[in-house]
Parts: C-alpha cells; structure tokens; sequence
C-alpha cells in the first residue's frame, strides 16, 4: 500500500458522456497535476461534441448522500465546482464548503459552448447569489461574466463580481474574437494580472472544465493562488495544443 496520499480535490460535477468535459475533464485534469479526484456527478447529460441536448439533474437527497459520506470518509484539500445541476443542490454544496473549509473553485457554468444553456435561471440564480460569496476564485467565460455581473469589460465585471464575495476572478477569454485569448486575473485586494495566450484554430469543448479543476488540484498542492492560476492555464494551453478530434464537432482537450 502506498501511504503517500495526494492531496484530495471535491469534484461536484456533471457527466459528459463524451468525455471533453464534465466529471471526466475533471478526473484527468486533477489526475495531471498530481492530486485524486473524488466525483460526485450533479447532472447526467445528453450531449455531443458539438451541443448538449439535455440536462437531468441527480435528485438533491442522492446528491446530498454521496457528498455527506465522502466527506465523513477523507479529508479533502479542496473543492471544484462545476455544472450544478438545480437550485435545491446549492444548500449541499454550501454545507460540504462550511465543513471541509479549503479552497473553492466555482466554475460558474451557464451556456454550453455549443449555446445551449446549461443552467435554469433559479439555478444561475443560486450560483450567483449563494455560491459566487463564498468561492476562493470563480473561472467564468468572458460571457459568463457578463450574465453573471451586468458589466461589460472584464475590470467591471470583476469589480461587481467580487463585490458579491468571491476572493479571487479569473475571466476567460476562449469565447471572445480577440486574436490572443486574454484572461483576466483580479484578487480583492487589487492586484491584477492578463495573461495572454496564442489562440490555437479550431473550436474545443470543455477546456473550462479542464482549467477549473487544474487549478483546484493545483491549490490542493499547496501553490500561491497566482501561480496556480498561472500553471493551470499553461496546462490548458498544452491539452489544447494535442487536442483529440473525437466527433464531428469541436476537438476535446489532451489533458495527459
Ligand atoms: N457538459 C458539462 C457536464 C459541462 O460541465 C460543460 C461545461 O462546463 C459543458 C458540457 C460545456 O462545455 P463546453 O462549453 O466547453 O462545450
């Protein structure tokens, strides 16, 4: 047996069954950076590589059950959120956060890239209002952060944003036109920091996913948040670069 445990991250995630995103993006992606991935699914979808069709919520009591009994079995170094799968699991996330007391990373899912929605307005809602406060950094799209705060450029988005609570923003840029992805890092306590990255052709599917738990696992290492956010993109950035063309539609993230 080995008795050299990684350090644990809390994944509260939905099922891609394709394996770009969701739990599994997760798994790998925490798996990468050295840490182990403890799942509980919120949702199991129907999807492609190119849209999700369907979303269906796991029940808040079987969710609430699988949270409960893990978190009484091991000590976790930290928690990533993605994908909630309706309002009434919000309650039971905010319960596992007040116990386990480590790092958050809130990935403030709301839209498919494919464009479906990927949340119900109470559920946006409750991502906003209850759980954006008590994130240590939330990792919304540009658009999503726009949805989320009312504001359009990303120092207004971030400053309305982290007004409502969470410690750190990293606002991700995939999603805009600029020639370079620009993401934007801002910490309450004023420092701010773009990195910007060559924007690699073609579209992917889940690379929200896969930065969201890279920086969770690499926060559960014990990194200064600034060099996890730093190291967690340039991970993305490599899985992007060997991305799979696994279907018809956008290309999903090597995250070996
Ligand atoms: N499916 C699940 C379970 C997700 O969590 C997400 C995004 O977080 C998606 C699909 C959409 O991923 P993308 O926007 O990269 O296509």
């Amino acid at each position: 047996m080995n008795t050299t445990i990684p350090p644990l991250v809390l994944c509260l995630s939905g099922h891609d069954p394709g394996g770009g995103a969701g739990l599994q993006a997760d798994i790998e992606a925490v798996g990468a950076q050295g840490a182990h991935a403890l799942g509980v699914i919120t949702a199991l979808t129907v999807q492609d590589s190119r849209d999700v069709r369907r979303v269906e919520p796991v029940s808040a009591a079987l969710f609430a059950e699988q949270v409960n009994l893990l978190l009484a079995d091991s000590r976790i170094a930290a928690i990533k959120l993605g994908l909630v799968g309706s309002a009434e699991q919000v309650p039971v996330i905010l319960d596992a956060i007040a116990r386990s007391r480590v790092p958050v990373v809130l990935d403030p899912v709301l839209r498919a890239g494919g464009g479906s929605p990927l949340a119900t307005t109470p559920t946006a809602r409750a991502i906003l209002e209850q759980l954006l406060p008590v994130a240590t950094i939330a990792t919304p799209n540009a658009d999503e952060a726009r949805r989320l705060s009312g504001a359009a450029s990303p120092a207004d988005c971030a400053a309305r944003l982290l007004a409502g609570g969470c410690e750190q923003l990293l606002i991700t840029g995939g999603d805009e036109a600029s020639p370079e992805v620009e993401n934007h890092w801002f910490h309450r306590d004023g420092e701010h920091e773009v990195f910007r990255w060559p924007r690699l052709a073609g579209g992917f599917h889940g690379a929200g996913c896969t930065l969201a738990s890279a920086l969770a696992a690499r926060l559960a290492l014990g990194e200064p948040p600034r060099v996890a956010v730093r190291r967690a993109q340039a991970y993305v950035h490599e899985c992007l670069q060997r991305a799979l063309k696994t279907g018809r539609g956008r290309a999903i993230p090597g995250r070996w």
